[in-house]
């Protein structure tokens, strides 16, 4: 494919032996979470690719799940956060299992389904976003059998600090979790917690299944790094125009970049348009023949600048590498978000729509 612009290539098998990796070393019922287009990496492919690995697929929305429905995804589809009241009729029937959260939503599924319908609980042990919080849980859980046509499969809570060296906060989560279980009767709910950076590093977290989404694309939450896992995801673009700087030469929006001395500079097609943080102004690298080049200037919508040596022997519509391996170079995600002062959840997500996505099996 030659006439693209900028692109993200995907390695679905990758994916894959992500999931198999975690699923073997875990041995646990994996719930692959692949919200936010599976947090970029385009969720239609990637949930083919987990088929048959992935137990359940979690998204953030009744509208994701929707998605992944019409898209032809038979496995079972968890709906992370609770749903506006209005959509307690697409959940059912699209078959999707709903997260319930309080009292009025749960009860408005019940009056909405006519067959029982697969529920999980959310449990609030700390995080403190969402969920019934733990001291009230076994009580909730008791009133929610009043309701016949929901049928709790599971209950779950979610970490708040799993991704920090101090695992202290994730114990006294775990502990709460734990007492509400306790507290309920074996009747045979599952149970689960683990988000990628528990899953990684925290056994006691894993219940009966995990509930990963970062790592099944090869990238770590956190330092730990006892699973291999394969990066699937490389972004591309390429060299729009060369030209160069006498000294003392300003460049792009505000001039922000001034040539200490006859500088030679390339514009690559990507910009903030496409998802490429303007953070990335003056602190950014990318992959230029297999060396790394500083972005200079500020990001502009659809375009940026790279710095390149005397040296280099590039030209017009040359590959360049924004996320991925060039020759023996390659820059991370982690790199990469570390550079603009945030996480690679955001940079992974805020990649643009106007950037296709080419598949690799
Ligand atoms: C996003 C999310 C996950 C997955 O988190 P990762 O850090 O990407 O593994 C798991 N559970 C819930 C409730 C989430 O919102």
């Amino acid at each position: 494919m030659n006439d693209y612009r900028t692109h993200v290539k995907i390695d679905l098998a990758a994916i894959r032996r992500n999931a198999e990796a975690i699923k073997t070393s875990t041995g646990k019922r994996l719930i692959a979470v692949v919200k936010a287009d599976a947090y970029g990496h385009g969720v239609a492919p990637v949930t083919k690719a987990l088929r048959g690995v992935a137990d359940m697929f979690a998204v953030a929305t009744v509208e994701e799940g929707v998605e992944l429905r019409q898209a032809g995804v038979q496995a079972p589809i968890l709906v992370l956060f609770s749903a506006l009241s209005e959509q307690a009729s697409q959940i059912v029937e699209h078959r999707l299992v709903p997260t319930i959260s309080d009292w009025e939503f749960a009860n408005r599924l019940n009056t909405v389904a006519s067959d029982p319908i697969k529920v999980h609980v959310n449990i609030n042990t700390g995080m403190n976003r969402s969920g019934i919080h733990w001291t009230e849980a076994a009580q909730f859980l008791n009133r929610l059998k009043t309701l016949d046509r929901l049928a709790v499969e599971a209950v779950f809570t979610h970490f708040a600090t799993a991704d920090e060296a101090d695992k202290s906060y994730v114990f006294v989560q775990i502990e709460r979790f734990l007492s509400v279980l306790e507290e309920i009767p074996n009747s045979g709910e599952l149970a689960h917690a683990a988000n990628s950076a528990a899953t990684l590093a925290v056994p006691e977290a894993y219940f009966d299944a995990v509930r990963p989404g970062l790592s099944l694309y090869g990238v770590y939450p956190a330092a730990e790094r006892p699973i291999a896992l394969e990066p699937a995801l490389t972004w591309q673009t390429r060299i729009g125009w060369i030209g160069s700087l006498s000294e003392g030469e300003g460049l792009s929006y505000g001039l922000t970049y001034k040539a200490p001395h006859r500088t030679r500079v390339a514009m690559v097609r990507v910009g903030y348009g496409d998802g490429y943080s303007r953070a990335l102004s003056n602190v950014g690298e990318v992959l230029v023949c297999g060396a790394r080049r500083p972005i200079i200037g500020n990001v502009c919508m659809d375009v940026s600048i790279v710095r390149l040596e005397p040296t280099d022997n590039v030209s017009i519509g040359d590959e360049v590498v924004l996320i991925g391996k060039q020759r023996d170079a390659e820059i991370t995600v982690d790199e990469l978000a570390h550079r603009a002062g945030t996480i690679s959840y955001e940079i992974l997500t805020q990649i643009g729509a106007r950037v296709p996505r080419i598949f690799k099996h």
